[in-house]
Parts: C-alpha cells; sequence; structure tokens
C-alpha cells in the first residue's frame, strides 16, 4: 500500500532544497531569466553542496517510495523553473543511458554527465527533430555501422534539445532501420570531444529562459561501436525480431526514458504552481480594494481555493505515480496523468496569480508574469498534453486510439 507520509530524511532533504531554492535561486531568478543564459554559477553551487551530482540522482532513485525525487524537484522548481532546468537537464541524458545501457555504460556515462564540483559537466538527450517531436517514431538522423572500424556513423539534425551543444555527454537517438520505424532505433553516446557534433542556432524562448535549448548538428560525427547503448548482440536480436514480426515486443529507446521521467515533469509544473499561489495568496490578504482585502471578496477567494485544491490533486496524481513507477509500475497511464494534470494545473493557477494581481502581475517587477511563462513548456516538452491523453486513452482502452 502508498505511504504517503514522508518519513524524516525526506522532510530533512525537502527543507534543505527548499532552503537552497530559497536563498540562492530566488533572488537571481530573475536576472537569469532576462539574460537568457545558462547559470553556470548557480549550477556550480548545487554541484559544491551535492545538489547537481550523479550521486544525488542515484540516492533519490534508490528510495523504494519514490517520494524522494519528486519532493525535491518540487522545491527546487518552486525556486524558479529555468535554473531548476538548469539543474536537472542532466538527469534526462542519464535517464536515457540507465533505461537503455548495459550496467557497464550505466558506471560509466551517467557520471559523466554531471563531472564533479571542480569540474561541472552537462549531459543532453537528444531524441526530437524539426519535423519530428511527437512523432517520435519519424526521426531522420541516421546511424550507420562502420564494421570494418566498429563505428557508428552519425548524422542529422536535433532540434529544442536542452543543453544541446554545451552539453559534455549528448546522448542521441537514432534511426538504424528506418523502415522499421521507431523499432529500429537506437540511442548512442556522444562522448566529449567528439568531431562532428556541433550547437546549431540556439533558440529564443517564451519561458525558462535560464535553460540552454538548441539545435545539435552531427555531421559524420563517429563514435565507437562501445557508445551503443545495450550493445550490438542485443540491438541485431531485436532488429531480428522486429523485421520477422513487425514489432520487437520492446519500447521505443526515447518512449522508456520518457515514461520513466513523467512523474517529475508534473513536479516541476507543479513546484511553479505552488509558488504563484503562495504568492498570490499573501498578496490577497495585503492588497485593499472598497474598503477591504481583496480575498474577502469572494470571486478572488474561490479563486484561490481551487487553486489550493487543484495543486494538491497534482501533488497526489504525481506521488502516486512515483510510487507505481517503484513499486508494480503504471497501468491505466497513471505518470502521463500525473504530468498532465500538474502542466495544465500550472498554466491555469499561474494565469489566475496574474489576475489575482492585476496591473502588478502582467509586468515583470513581480515574478508572477515569469511563473507563468516558465508554466506553459510543461505542456508541450516529454510529451504534450494531447501526447499525455492518447496514452492514457490507449492504456485504459487497450484500443490503438490515434
Ligand atoms: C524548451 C524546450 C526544451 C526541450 N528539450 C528537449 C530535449 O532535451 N530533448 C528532446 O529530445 N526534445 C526536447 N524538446 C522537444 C519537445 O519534446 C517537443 O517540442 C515536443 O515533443 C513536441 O513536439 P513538436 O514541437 O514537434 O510538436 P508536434 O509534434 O508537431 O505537435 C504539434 C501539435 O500537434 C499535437 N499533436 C501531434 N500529434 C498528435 C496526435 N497524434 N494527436 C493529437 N495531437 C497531436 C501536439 O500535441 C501539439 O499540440 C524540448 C522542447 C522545448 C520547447
Amino acid at each position: 500500500m502508498a505511504d504517503f507520509a514522508l518519513n524524516e530524511d525526506q522532510l530533512q532533504l525537502q527543507k534543505w532544497v527548499h532552503d537552497f531554492a530559497e536563498t540562492v535561486i530566488r533572488p537571481v531568478a530573475h536576472e537569469w531569466d532576462e539574460r537568457e543564459e545558462f547559470p553556470f554559477p548557480i549550477v556550480q553551487q548545487a554541484a559544491e553542496i551535492g545538489l547537481y551530482g550523479w550521486e544525488f540522482l542515484m540516492n533519490a532513485n534508490a528510495d523504494p517510495s519514490g517520494l524522494t525525487l519528486p519532493v525535491s524537484i518540487e522545491e527546487l522548481f518552486w525556486g524558479d523553473a529555468g535554473i531548476g532546468m538548469a539543474i536537472m537537464g542532466s538527469a534526462l541524458a542519464a535517464a536515457g543511458i540507465a533505461g537503455n545501457g548495459t550496467p557497464e555504460q550505466v558506471v560509466e556515462w551517467i557520471p559523466q554527465c554531471y563531472g564533479d564540483a571542480k569540474k561541472v559537466q552537462l549531459g543532453a538527450f537528444c531524441v526530437s527533430e524539426p519535423d519530428a517531436g511527437s512523432d517520435v517514431s519519424s526521426l531522420r538522423t541516421r546511424a550507420v555501422y562502420d564494421e570494418a572500424n566498429d563505428e557508428w556513423v552519425l548524422n542529422g539534425t536535433k532540434a529544442w534539445i536542452t543543453n544541446g551543444g554545451i552539453a559534455d555527454v549528448h546522448v542521441v537517438v537514432a534511426a538504424v532501420e528506418p523502415d522499421l520505424k521507431g523499432r529500429g532505433q537506437a540511442s548512442f553516446i556522444v562522448p566529449p570531444g567528439t568531431k562532428g557534433i556541433s550547437q546549431g542556432q540556439k533558440y529564443k524562448k517564451h519561458g525558462i529562459r535560464a535553460s540552454h535549448t538548441a539545435e545539435v548538428v552531427l555531421d559524420d560525427c563517429r563514435v565507437p561501436g562501445s557508445c551503443l547503448l545495450g550493445g550490438k548482440a542485443k540491438l541485431d536480436a531485436k532488429l531480428a525480431r522486429a523485421r520477422e514480426l513487425g514489432h520487437s515486443g520492446e519500447k521505443q529507446p526515447a518512449m522508456t526514458t520518457f515514461e520513466a521521467t513523467r512523474p517529475s515533469v508534473g513536479a516541476q509544473a507543479l513546484g511553479i504552481a505552488r509558488a504563484a499561489y503562495e504568492f498570490a495568496l499573501d498578496y490577497a490578504k495585503e492588497r485593499k480594494t472598497f474598503g477591504k482585502p481583496i480575498i474577502m471578496h469572494q470571486a478572488i477567494a474561490f479563486k484561490l481555493a481551487n487553486m489550493a485544491t487543484e495543486i494538491d490533486a497534482s501533488r497526489l496524481l504525481i506521488w502516486r505515480a512515483a510510487w507505481l513507477a517503484r513499486n508494480g509500475g503504471f497501468k491505466n497511464g497513471e505518470g502521463s496523468m500525473s504530468k498532465y494534470k500538474a502542466s495544465e494545473v500550472a498554466v491555469r493557477v499561474t494565469e489566475d496569480a496574474i489576475q489575482i494581481l492585476g496591473g502588478y502581475g502582467y509586468i515583470r517587477d513581480y515574478p508572477v508574469e515569469r511563473w507563468h511563462r516558465d508554466a506553459k513548456i510543461h505542456t508541450i516538452f516529454e510529451g504534450t498534453s494531447e501526447i499525455q491523453q492518447l496514452v492514457i486513452a490507449r492504456a485504459i482502452s487497450g484500443m490503438r486510439v490515434e
């Protein structure tokens, strides 16, 4: 049975992350949003206290209740989502390695996605392309095996990649046999310093502007055979099964990663929603119109009541999904439900917070408009809201809803 009472260690961790978010992240959040640059000094500080690092991720993932990670992420993103993404962005690459790599590859490459406090490193997970976002089965990036040299040659362009081009380790999902669509894909490590990989355009974004998002261009990029995640024998067997049966019975590499990380993405959205709700609640008690605090007007009080209810509902879905991910797995698309609900709630709650602040909600002197901009990405990346609905619909019906 799920037990959502946090234990002593989790409560301490929650407070520790909250303190960092409050004292280090919040005071500089506006500045990094305006600069639209990767906040290396803040990530460095996070590495110094052990908040940015593979050990943190490993410890959080070892928690049998599954709650440690979402609890930490909620606090981090309560501090700021752009800086939060800068700190959490490497985790997607790590999840891609953990989901598809051999134990040896996991041990070799996940630490390199983080480096250490002396030399911070970054990881990037490169799936999306200009013509393939939701439709991951249509990737055009090709991986061709050069048997004589035991190397894989990667060619293509990846779009919208968090930490793309500035990462030390890029995990690239590419088509080995395009005719087999998703079943013909594999994941590859592109180690630091590899020739043939470069950053394309850096995107100017609506929100999470402290997080770096860019194109990644692969131009005859050669990686050793050992960089194929899972190894050649496993890939050959998978391709043979797919050719024979038309499917392999295994999930696409990118999909496996996204499923596992969905409750964490929900927790990111939750942190933003809570930040906006708390700010709006305090404001509504102070701001007076017509001789009374605006919270005494039912229209405002009910908005806040709905915000509190929706935030708690989101947290319960996230915690349930995180618990299920460790204890038996998802049955009815619970990971997608948690991400879908929390991200839609974050957009609504941050919009309501702007409304509660009136004109002050709309200007950059106050953080609420930034939270609204930051919330929106959560209905788009790691599966749009429509794709989450598709996953849930398929899970509950057992039918291939298109
Ligand atoms: C800031 C940012 C960071 C990102 N980071 C990464 C990253 O690190 N790595 C990575 O690989 N990708 C990353 N992405 C890419 C992101 O995952 C994609 O943008 C997302 O999956 C949507 O793909 P798309 O943009 O091609 O939209 P499309 O797939 O073209 O979708 C357009 C619209 O059509 C809808 N739609 C599509 N198919 C269906 C369907 N079958 N049924 C109903 N509706 C449908 C979608 O929901 C959406 O509303 C990032 C994107 C952004 C903006």
